[in-house]
């Protein structure tokens, strides 16, 4: 089997990271006898020095081309002082809307071995296993108009939260269908007693839910999720929401954890699939060595998946991610209970000996 991967690694810690995903990944593929290509591109700060914009088309282009996407992350203080279209950011939801990727899953597991790594108390986290479906290409994020005006002698901020029915059909209908594949539970979260578009996707997810007698759906609305994701997390098997609380949510929901950068993402739709962990571009420790690559490891396991169907190799590195937290070993967001604290390379090299090792027995 040949696959072809497009990696953009990013800013910060963003290459960092991708290189130890890109190593476990090379490890998965060389056992399964999977010949693997990439190709590396310039986005966000990285693609604004090289050549003044936050990503270029021809990147675009190769990302839908390519059997997957892996990126870094994008930002810095370098550049937020750039006008609003010249940011980093941009390149993130530009390659979001012209790749269709609606489709943001965002699992968060606590491992029993990072029980006490959480600000948590152990027994509100343990076995917390659920599963943030965000919508990625909608609301705030990209509603028109978005300015900053002058109105009256002051400035004037305006976004727009837009959403139409087929744009929560889709989502909802999505995290129905990963529930039918987990515990048969969606919690939609919407702010439906003051928004029209929370409203419209209410509505909108029990008309859907009618396809999926055998899943459970209640609504939520997002003040309270915020909540009950501290006061008892064991709730949730499936969360579906728009696109600024699932970002918000999501970041929560990685302190559960212990640390961001545990959590690992998946943006699907009717293309290739963007695998990015969830944290950003930490530039408060980057090019130190220093940043917890188990989020883009993580990463690659859903790649392996949701992309490219070889369930076993995702299946194995996350027992690996696990067998090494397993030992105590940790990187340096994560240092209580550790039996040794790893840099950045080590942390990926010790996850590519316990993929070997297992198979080795
Ligand atoms: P951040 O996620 O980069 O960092 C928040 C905190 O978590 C920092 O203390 C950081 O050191 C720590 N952290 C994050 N990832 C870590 C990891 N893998 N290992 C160890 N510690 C980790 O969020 P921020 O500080 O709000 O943003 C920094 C920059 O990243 C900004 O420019 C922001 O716009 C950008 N950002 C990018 C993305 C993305 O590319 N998807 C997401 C969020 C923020």
């Amino acid at each position: 089997m040949k696959k072809h991967l497009i990696l953009l690694p990013g800013d910060g810690i963003g290459p960092e990271v991708t290189r130890e995903a890109l190593k476990v990944l090379q490890a998965s593929c060389s056992i399964y006898d999977t010949e693997l290509t990439t190709e590396e591109y310039a986005v966000g700060g990285d693609s604004l020095d090289k050549f003044g914009v936050p990503v270029k088309d021809e990147v675009i282009e190769a990302c839908r081309k390519a059997d997957a996407v892996l990126l870094g992350a994008v930002g810095g203080p370098k550049w937020d002082t750039n006008p609003r279209d010249l940011r980093p950011e941009i390149a993130l939801l530009k390659l979001r809307k012209e790749l269709g990727l609606f489709n943001n899953l965002r699992p968060v597991i606590v491992y029993d071995a990072l029980l006490g790594t959480s600000s948590l108390k152990a027994d509100i986290i343990r076995g917390v296993d659920l599963l943030v479906v965000r919508e990625l290409t909608g609301g705030l994020y990209f509603g028109k108009p978005k300015d900053i005006t002058e109105v009256n002698g002051e400035e004037l901020g305006v976004d727009t939260m837009l959403y139409s029915t087929s744009e929560i059909e889709r989502i909802v209908r999505a995290a129905f269908e990963a529930a039918v594949l987990r515990n048969n539970k969606v919690t939609s979260v919407d702010k439906a007693n003051i928004l029209a578009t929370s409203q419209l996707w209410r509505k909108t997810a029990d008309r859907i839910h009618k396809d999926y007698p055998g899943v459970e759906l209640e609504h939520m609305l997002v003040d309270n999720c915020a909540m009950q994701l501290i006061r008892n997390p064991r709730q949730f098997d499936v969360i579906v929401t728009e696109n600024m609380f699932g970002d918000i949510l999501s970041d929560e929901a990685a302190m559960l954890t212990g640390s961001i950068g545990m959590l690992p993402s998946a943006s699907l739709g009717e293309g290739v699939g963007m695998y990015e962990p969830v944290h950003g571009s930490a530039p408060d420790i980057a090019g130190q060595n220093l940043a917890n690559p188990l989020a883009a490891i993580s990463s690659v396991a859903l790649m392996l998946r949701h992309s490219w169907a070889m369930n076993e190799a995702a299946e194995q590195i996350e027992l690996a991610v696990e067998t090494v937290l397993g030992q105590g070993y940790r990187c340096a967001d994560m240092k209580e209970g550790a039996t040794q604290v790893l840099s950045t390379a080590e942390m990926g090299d010790l996850v590519c000996e316990a993929i070997k090792q297992k198979l080795t027995g």
